[in-house]
This record gives structure tokens, C-alpha cells and sequence, in this order.
């Protein structure tokens, strides 16, 4: 049966039938200023103009002249027995389901209402039902989660590229794929920083002939093997020289760089795993009274 229902925006009354508003949950487009509402609440007496125009295109309503049988749905009871009832207009077919009677109306009228996806049809949000809102609102939500899932890939991107040296050590199989990162970062994976993966053995301090050189300094030969106890290569470390006199209170401190000792190739290969590198470094100082002394490596 055909109800009527009339746009809160720009009070167009239109005939509506209960099917169409069960469809969309009640919800419907206004054709004339494309405010959608809920039909269902503005359900209203079919003026005279409309029933009294049955030639009209437009509306084309008949009077259903035969009592109705058992009422097809609630909506149809919002609707007083005694208001006049309308049937499908002329031209629509007779069976047509829901949407396509919509479809119809749409083209034939022009104005009128349609059902099509309201999202892809949306109006001003400001304006719109409950039910669009609460569709704005969850691809809110959506958002966020998107959000939040490239802050956390970032900060899982910065972690790598802060870890990257360490990864590449750890996990072998991942040095390719981060060396090709770099490549394209600009970076480089470089020896991993790692005091507990090295040893300083055999370690021996001589004095070089026995005479002072012009300056009145004496010449120490410094020897030492640096192991890598590790399965990785890890990076040569700087060493700290201290000569101690005999009390053990320390007379000379000198830090020695890695390029005091090594090739530039050498430090960005840094020291491979299980091996051991030969170290001798000549030194002058201002005086050879040491008694012991001690040799330790760090990273500066
Ligand atoms: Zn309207």
C-alpha cells in the first residue's frame, strides 16, 4: 500500500510505500532538496492535490476504492484506516520488488526518493540520520587503526635503523636485506660495538734500545693480540695504555685509536668472528720507570 511522507528540509510531501521503507531501514532521500530522513517518522496524510491528480507523471495516485486485507507491516498501522491509500502508480509494473519500484519512481518523477547507497550518496554529515553518522564515525575508527599501524611501523623502521648494527650481527640472515636498506637510506652496517666478544692477550710492553731520543723520551714497544670470542664481527675498540709505577699508582695514561693502529678498511670490516688480529704499536714516553702496566680496550 502507498503512505505519504514529507521532507522535514523543504516539506515536500511524496508518496512512499512500506516495502521502500523497510528497505533502507526507513531511511530515505528527498529528491527535491536531497535531505535524507527517516520516512517512517514523518509519515503523513497524502495531501488532496496528490490523490486528486491522477493524470500527473509525477504523482499519478489512485484511490484504493477495495478494503485492504491484513495489514503487511507496522508501518502500514501508522497509517489510520481512514486516510485515503494509493496504489503503484501507472506505467510501473505490476510485480516489481522494492528497489526496482524505487528506481522507477526516480525516473519517471524525478523527484521522489531513492534508495541507493546512502554512503556513496552522503549528504552534509551535519545534516545526516544517526545511522550515517554512526558510518562516519566508524570510518573514524578505521582511520585511527590506520594511524596507529604506520606510527608503530615507523617506530619498528627507526628501532631497526638504530639497531641495525647489532641486527646484522645477531641474525646473518638479515644483513642482506638491511645492507640493501642502507643503500637506499644511505647508511652503512657497520661492526657491532661489543667489549664482551674480545680478548686482549699476550699482551707485552718493551722498551726500544736503551738510549732516550733527543727529547729525553724513551721508546716503548707495545704488543698484543686482540681475539674475537664471538660469531660475529664486532668493532675494533680503542685501547687505554697505563704504565704504573710501583706502588701501582698510575704514571702514564695514553688512549690509542683504532686509526693509530689500523687501515680505514680494516675498521669498517672490523675485527672478523673467531679470529685474532696482531697488534704492535711503537709509543714514546717521558719515562720508563714503570713497574707494571695494564691495557684495556673501549669504545670512545
Ligand atoms: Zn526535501
Amino acid at each position: 500500500m502507498l503512505l505519504a511522507t514529507r521532507c522535514p528540509n523543504c516539506h515536500t510531501v511524496f508518496r512512499v510505500v512500506a516495502d521502500q521503507l523497510k528497505l533502507r531501514n526507513g531511511l530515505v532521500r528527498c529528491g527535491t532538496c536531497q535531505h535524507v530522513f527517516d520516512g517512517r517518522t514523518e509519515l503523513c496524510a497524502p495531501p488532496e492535490e496528490i490523490a486528486d491528480a491522477p493524470s500527473s507523471p509525477t504523482v499519478a495516485p489512485t484511490p484504493v476504492s477495495k478494503p485492504q486485507g491484513p495489514r503487511a507491516s507496522i508501518y502500514d498501522a501508522i497509517v489510520a484506516d481512514d486516510e485515503p491509500r494509493f496504489t503503484t502508480p501507472p506505467g510501473a509494473p505490476a510485480n516489481l520488488d522494492a528497489a526496482a519500484l524505487l528506481r522507477h519512481e526516480d525516473k519517471t518523477r524525478g523527484g521522489g526518493f531513492t534508495s541507493a547507497p546512502l554512503s556513496a550518496r552522503a549528504a552534509d554529515p551535519a545534516d545526516a540520520p544517526p545511522w550515517l553518522r554512526n558510518s562516519a564515525r566508524s570510518s573514524k575508527g578505521v582511520l585511527w587503526v590506520v594511524a596507529v599501524a604506520v606510527l608503530t611501523l615507523s617506530a619498528l623502521l627507526q628501532l631497526v635503523w638504530w639497531q641495525r648494527d647489532a641486527l646484522a650481527a645477531q641474525w646473518p640472515p638479515l644483513r642482506g636485506p638491511l645492507m640493501q636498506l642502507c643503500q637506499i637510506a644511505g647508511c652503512r652496517i657497520a661492526p657491532v660495538r661489543q667489549l664482551s666478544g674480545l680478548n686482549i692477550e699476550s699482551t707485552n710492553l718493551a722498551t726500544e734500545g736503551d738510549d732516550s731520543d733527543a727529547q729525553g723520551q724513551h721508546l716503548l714497544v707495545l704488543t698484543l693480540f686482540l681475539r674475537n670470542t664471538s660469531d660475529h664481527a664486532i668493532a675494533y675498540p680503542a685501547l687505554e695504555l697505563t704504565l704504573m709505577d710501583a706502588s701501582g699508582t698510575p704514571v702514564v695514561r695514553r688512549d690509542i685509536h683504532v686509526t693509530d693502529y689500523l687501515s680505514d678498511s680494516e675498521i669498517a670490516a672490523g675485527l672478523a668472528a673467531r679470529s685474532e688480529h696482531p697488534i704492535r704499536l711503537r709509543l714514546s714516553a717521558h719515562s720508563t720507570t714503570a713497574a707494571n702496566y695494564h691495557v684495556v680496550a673501549f669504545y670512545p
